[in-house]
């Protein structure tokens, strides 16, 4: 994580930065819920009392991941899972999505300095300022521009005037070591483009069921689903890379709070990703631990010599 984009010592930083040509191609993907930010999302269950009696309750994301399995004590409300996790949905008549207003409420107070943010929030706000490709691969199931508009709030809200300049000047850099003849660009659509090229998988969305071929609501596919963003996150990179015609070192980043989903990566890097993209190194953070920032880093395979074919 040494090789920032070089800036100059000057306060100065260039109109476009043609020294991220030199850097290695580093990607990431982020789990966002407990991992870039903690949300104020609620899932609504029914809990069971020492009566046998079921009452409704609302719990955080990090309180079910503990309670998930706890079949006898927790369940849906009416046994519907689309009920208890209709918070992280998108709706026709919401004029916000609650993705958007969860988002700027767990982002004000981080902002203000109030409260501690999730512990890759310093990795995916570097890797903004630095211009790198990256997917949000979450369980949610929102549409992608949901998610997307998530990270916009968060580049314009975040990110201070100087680290936006740096951005734009590293992705004005990209833009001109990689894409010919385009004419001059506002920033605006600059930015545009370059989230264009990043990916937003709310796996649990009708949106990317459908892609999947999986639209059995209620079945529970999150690990599969989240394996299926992160393969189709690396096959969009490499049609990148190649069309660069560059040849040069690859790392991939994963971070995400689930030990569940750190394991089933790490075995999906192992099993499958490791074979279809050897070239490349694969860092996976697991951030389970709040405490620890930008998690622990379990390098999961290291060819980076290797030229791809
Ligand atoms: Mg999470």
């Amino acid at each position: 994580m040494s090789d920032r984009p070089s800036q100059s010592n000057s306060e100065a930083t260039p109109e476009v930065n043609l020294a991220v040509a030199e850097l290695p191609f580093k990607y990431y993907i982020f789990d966002w819920d407990n991992n870039i930010l903690h949300m104020p999302t609620r899932i609504h269950l029914e809990k069971r009392l020492p009566d046998g009696n079921w009452e409704p309750i609302s719990v955080s994301t990090s309180f079910y991941a503990v309670v998930r399995n706890d079949k006898e004590n927790y369940r849906p409300p009416g046994g519907d899972w689309e009920q208890a996790f209709r918070e992280f949905r998108d709706f026709e008549e919401e004029t916000e999505s609650m993705f958007l207003r969860h988002t700027r409420e767990a982002l004000d107070p981080v902002i203000a300095g109030e409260r501690k943010p999730g512990p890759s929030f310093r990795q995916f706000r570097k890797a903004l300022i630095e211009g790198r490709l990256f997917a949000i691969v979450t369980a949610r199931g929102h549409r992608a521009d949901t998610v997307r508009s998530g990270v916009e709030y968060f580049i314009s809200n975040v990110l201070t005037a100087k680290e936006r300049r740096q951005m734009m000047s590293n992705l004005r850099g990209y833009r001109a070591a990689y894409e010919q003849d385009e004419g001059y660009l506002t920033d605006g659509e600059v930015l545009s483009l370059y989230l264009d090229l990043c990916r937003y998988h709310a796996v649990t969305s009708p949106d990317f069921r459908a892609r999947m071929g999986r639209e059995e609501p209620g079945v529970d596919i999150q690990e599969e689903a989240k394996q299926f963003a992160i393969m189709d996150f690396m096959r969009h990179l490499f049609r990148i890379v190649h069309k660069s015609g560059v040849d040069k070192p690859i790392s991939v980043g994963f971070s995400d709070d689930d030990p569940r989903n750190v394991r089933a990566v790490v075995g999906f890097i192992e099993e499958e990703l490791h074979r279809e993209f050897p070239q490349v190194k694969f860092v996976v953070y697991d951030t389970s631990e709040a405490d620890v920032p930008d998690g622990r880093k379990i390098v999961v395979s290291g060819q980076m010599e290797l030229p791809f074919t």
